[in-house]
């Protein structure tokens, strides 16, 4: 604990964690799990455990921000239940996660706090080198050479803070929220494991909501093994959430050395997407052939619909969003920002300054396709094509598909000044083209890491699988690993 305590202070010129008042807790916190330990009575496998929770996970007493002025100074009084399972394994809270306001955007990059730079080629890349959690520079460290000054490489979004977190060893897991890519798109730019549950699996109760039929609390961690370790402890159902369900999950291993022999992997020839790095395809490839030579079964399987995803979340989202955000009035919750005018005077106020243009035009977008003569065309026709992008999926797996093998993203990460210029960030990015499926399927996605290239960024890759088939797919992905 201590030395991630140090190498959390290490990184802060990375911004990865929100200015929050929680290491003094987090100091007795190790001494009291150091005292159970001497007692032969831990927790959990998960005791003394080093985590860091995105900060829109409510928190008991520590103030919960989601990156955003409207709740600047909300100190929740209860905690989600993701944080208060972790704090009953025993689990040591390192802080709360810097994130793109209210959990909108694919690069850490819209946040009261500012921007979340990436460990990679920041000249701070740390890798373990033994148990105790010390940590020293590796080869993979490239310096910062090539950056203009004040430029660096995004962390990918909206859970950066938390990939970053755990990339730079300042905690060994996080959470994040995933609602179209948010824990797997930072994973894959940070190189560490981002898992998405399945939908249900893991309680929302407490994460501040984005859009309820997608959002899923999802996990980071530096190993298969440790997402998997995560994952039994905060998995399982909440009366508090009755979109969770039970879970088979709760008491799980993976196996030692995970097998791969007779798996059908599917590649979908949809995921071959204009603009993909050649070294994202490159990866790809190599990956494939390699469960082809060690006894998978790999094919290419068609997701027609996917075509449409992008344009099909940036109605769904946005429609979740305005209704959602109702409450951010000043009045429930939210900043109050005073006008003597009227009541609605003073609602305008709140929201315009309290919420970025990001959030503030989803709203509008919102409103606009749930109007009275809109939502035939735009709503309505939306959750239509949201059914067939979750046929497709039930299409392949009908045809004993048993996961599915694409990209994360289409490249490595970019570089702060090029993502600005580029990213059209009211809207979603076209980097979440691989990931937003699984969220409108509900189905288990995760991202793992597999390599680095030459400047010394990292690539990944995403396995997808059926509802409920998380441990078999993360068994393959430590297969992967
Ligand atoms: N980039 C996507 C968006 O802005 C995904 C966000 C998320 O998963 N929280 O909607």
């Amino acid at each position: 604990c201590e030395a991630a305590l140090r190498r959390q202070e290490t990184i802060s010129r990375l911004n990865a964690y929100i200015p929050n008042a929680v290491v003094e807790t987090t100091k007795s916190e190790a001494l009291l799990s150091s005292q159970r330990y001497e007692k032969g009575t831990p927790l959990s496998p998960l005791d003394g455990i080093p985590i860091a929770l995105k900060d829109n996970f409510c928190t008991a007493g520590i103030r919960t921000t989601c990156g955003s002025n409207m709740l600047k100074n909300y100190v929740p009084i209860f905690s989600a239940t993701v944080a208060e399972r972790l704090q009953k394994a025993g689990t040591i809270l390192m802080g709360k996660t810097n994130l793109d306001e209210f959990a909108m955007g694919s690069g850490t990059v819209d946040s009261i706090f500012g921007p979340v730079k990436n460990i990679h080629r920041s000249g701070l890349c740390y890798k373990f080198i033994d148990t105790s959690g010390e940590a020293i520079h590796t080869s993979a460290m490239k310096p910062t050479g090539g950056l203009e000054k004040d430029d660096f490489y995004i962390t990918g979004g909206s859970s950066g803070g938390s990939a970053v977190a755990v990339a730079a060893a300042s905690a060994f897991l996080a959470t994040g929220s995933d609602t179209g890519g948010s824990v797997r798109n930072p994973a894959s730019f940070c190189g560490v494991v981002g898992l998405k549950p399945s939908y249900g699996v893991v309680p929302r109760h407490g994460l501040i909501s984005l859009v309820n039929s997608m959002d899923v609390p999802g996990l980071f961690a530096r190993t298969v093994d440790d997402v998997a370790a995560m994952l039994a402890v905060i998995s399982g159902l909440d009366p508090k959430d009755s979109t969770s369900v039970p879970s088979n999950m709760k008491t799980f291993e993976l196996p030692e050395s995970p097998s791969i022999e007779g798996l059908v992997v599917g590649i979908p020839k949809e995921y071959h997407r204009p603009g993909m790095s050649s070294e994202i395809i490159d990866v790809w490839t190599m990956i494939a052939d390699l469960l082809e030579n060690k006894g998978a079964k790999v094919r290419e399987v068609s997701l027609p619909h996917t075509k449409y995803s992008i344009v099909c979340y940036s109605i769904l989202n946005p429609c979740e969003v305005a209704s959602n955000f109702t409450r951010y009035t000043g009045v429930e919750y939210g900043q109050r920002m005073n006008s003597s005018q009227s009541m609605e005077a003073m609602y305008a106020l709140t929201r315009s300054q309290g919420l970025n243009n990001v959030v503030r035009s989803r709203i509008l977008a919102g409103n606009y396709f749930l109007l009275e003569e809109n939502k035939e065309k735009y709503f309505k026709q939306a959750l239509k094509v949201r059914r067939l992008i979750c046929q497709d999926f039930n299409k392949v797996w009908s045809e004993k598909v048993n996961l599915l093998l694409t990209p994360v993203t289409l490249s490595a990460s970019l570089r702060y000044s090029e993502f600005i210029k580029y990213d059209n960030r009211s809207q979603t990015a076209t980097q979440d083209i691989c990931t937003q499926s699984a969220n409108m399927a509900g189905l288990p996605a995760v991202s793992i890491p597999i390599s680095l290239n030459d400047e010394g960024l990292p690539l990944a890759l995403q396995l997808m699988a059926p509802m409920g088939k998380d441990v078999e797919m993360l068994s393959a992905a430590k297969w992967i690993e």
